[in-house]
């Protein structure tokens, strides 16, 4: 029997979710994790533990974020994410789940209660007390005055990006919605996540558990290929083009 393309199965599937790694936004120009020339090559990551215990290291992740800024704030949607955003508003897709903390679903014209943030966003910051929400505007003015991490002007609370660092618990009410979203999906399409980092990489399995066909698009070998229906290694602009 030939095998079912990628359109054969998102027509058959009346309900199916995205979920998407840093790989859907490599051809933006913001480097993912794990390929050569990917950030964890060039720095360790910091641990939530150690941000909250040391204003050194918090000056130290800012600094870091500033200078990434620098680099990756310019980096617009690209045709993965714009055929994702044809998807869903076409009502193919209903919800995407991502690891990325960069923005580019929302900016590719999904709509921000059918984005769903596993990992959080690095486009404001929050207070970690009271949940206040910053502009990185103001405070990389205010670091670049005081060389001073910053603290909430409500509730003198520890203030950090909004992502969900290394060590930090994952936010309950996104996993409780991407818990839903998937165990109500028929199709489950995972686009340039190595599927490596748990908690999120758990959704694949939990939506094949609940009987949806999985499929991969990876530009590598995942450890999940065999479990899938359908494995696509390629480019993830090239594949989901025609979707657009
Ligand atoms: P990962 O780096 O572990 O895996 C990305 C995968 O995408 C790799 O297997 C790679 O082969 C593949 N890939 C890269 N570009 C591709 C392309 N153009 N076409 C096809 N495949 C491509 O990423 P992950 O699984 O998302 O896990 C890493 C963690 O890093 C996540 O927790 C995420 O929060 C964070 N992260 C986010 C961003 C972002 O927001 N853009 C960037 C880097 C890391
Ligand atoms: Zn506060």
């Amino acid at each position: 029997m030939e095998r079912q393309s990628l359109a054969e199965f998102l027509e058959q599937s009346a309900r199916a979710v995205v979920f998407t790694g840093a790989g859907v936004s490599t051809e933006s120009g913001i480097p993912d994790f794990r390929s050569p020339g990917g950030i964890w090559t060039r720095m360790k990551p910091i641990m939530f533990q150690d941000y909250m215990a040391s204003e050194d290291i918090r000056a130290e992740a800012w600094r870091r974020k500033f200078a990434m800024e620098r680099e990756f704030s310019a980096a617009k949607p690209n045709d993965g994410h714009k055929a994702i955003a044809a998807m869903v508003s076409r009502g193919e897709v209903s919800h995407v789940i991502t690891q990325n903390i960069d923005n580019l679903h929302q900016d590719s014209g999904v709509p921000a209660e059918k984005v769903i943030e596993l990992h959080g966003n690095a486009t404001y910051a929050l207070c970690l007390d009271c949940g206040r929400r910053y502009d990185l505007g103001a405070i990389r003015e205010s670091f670049a005055q005081s060389g001073k991490p910053p603290y909430c002007v409500a509730c003198d609370g520890i203030v950090k990006t909004g992502t969900v660092s290394f060590g930090q618990p994952m936010p309950e009410g996104e996993m409780r919605r991407a818990e839903e979203a998937v165990l109500g999906c028929d199709l489950f399409l995972a686009v340039g996540s190595s599927l490596q980092v748990y908690p999120a990489a758990g959704f694949p399995l939990m939506a094949k558990r609940q009987g949806a066909c999985l499929v991969i698009v990876n530009r590598e070998e995942t450890d999940m290929d065999c479990v899938a229906d359908l494995v696509i290694h390629d480019e993830i602009g090239e594949t989901l083009r025609p979707f657009l």
